[in-house]
């Protein structure tokens, strides 16, 4: 089991009082180092620019690390783009490359992206909703070019829908993107008829919906869509901030439910896939939340 993280990635700041901040992950990597000794650490490389252009527009490359503001700047509302930004940016999605290089030059390996900024919210050409790249979909291209695969699943379950993840699959059929999240909720995409060309999967869950209503969303509509796709690869946004105590959203999910929905994904790449699942890091806003739900799902990946 391979954890993928790097030290450039603290160094991405939006400011005080901003949720996406770096003692996020100082949080889960004590966690992870004290819960999990045997864990396999990896130094993130940078993404190429090359593996950044293939979901992503060469104007947001030029935003984010060209443009190199010295004092921080606001990209929208939420997202803020600063000194030490570019090269966290580089590492998040240069994880999820060379993870998804390492488990399928290995046999069913399993790996793990300690990283940020998050993804799931960028689009080709938009850095959003505290996301720059979209990690995951490079990764994702990566797998697909790069490696030849015709297909790759991608299982969203971070409280806000992954908008920009879906947006840059849409149409692609070589992808299939599965998604639950609080439905009202940033960024207000996701309803269950967003299909793309049969390859979505959104199941919205109202603010206060449990742990029951998860999984019964997960086994009932998400999972048997993941199984009759037969991924060859399955790749993970995982977000901590479904978690009752997140600060930003309303779910009253347990760590008990993301490990539940791991093992059934661990099973099914078993199945399929040949055991072989990238996850990276996306939201969790609640640092002693974030660290139990990491532990809990990077525990049920390394079965
Ligand atoms: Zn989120």
């Amino acid at each position: 089991m391979w954890v993928y993280t790097h030290r450039a990635c603290l160094a991405h700041d939006p400011g005080p009082g901003h949720p996406e901040c770096p003692p996020r992950l100082t949080a889960l990597l004590e966690a992870l180092r004290a819960g999990l000794p045997g864990l396999d650490w990896r130094q993130a490389p940078v993404a190429s620019r090359g593996q950044l252009l293939r979901v992503h527009a060469p104007a947001l490359l030029a935003q984010v690390l060209d443009a190199r503001p010295a004092v921080p700047q606001r990209l929208d509302p939420d997202t803020v783009l600063g000194p030490g930004s570019g090269e966290a940016a580089l590492r998040a999605a240069g994880a999820v490359v060379a993870a998804v290089d390492a488990v399928l030059g290995g046999d069913g390996g399993r790996a793990f992206c300690a990283v940020r900024p998050p993804g799931h919210h960028a689009t080709a050409d938009t850095a959003m909703g505290f996301c720059l790249f979209n990690n995951v979909a490079v990764g994702a291209a990566h797998a697909l070019e790069a490696h030849g695969l015709a297909r790759v699943a991608i299982v969203d379950f971070d409280v806000h829908h992954g908008n920009g993840t879906q947006a840059i699959f849409a149409a692609d059929p070589r992808v299939l993107f599965l998604s639950s999240h609080q439905m009202p909720l940033y960024p207000g995409s996701g309803e269950a008829c967003e299909r793309g060309v049969g390859n979505l999967g959104n199941a919205p869950l109202p603010p206060g919906a449990d742990g029951a209503a998860f999984r019964a969303a997960w086994r009932g509509q998400l999972l048997p869509r993941l199984h009759d796709f037969r991924p060859q690869l399955l790749l993970v946004s995982a977000g901590f901030d479904g978690h009752r105590r997140d600060p930003l959203a309303q779910l009253q999910l347990e760590a008990e439910d993301f490990a539940w929905l791991t093992c059934e994904l661990v099973a099914c790449a078993r199945r399929h896939a040949g055991g072989r699942i990238v996850s990276s890091l996306e939201g969790g806003y609640d640092l002693q939340a974030l660290g139990e739900c990491t532990l809990a799902h990077v525990r049920a990946l390394a079965a």
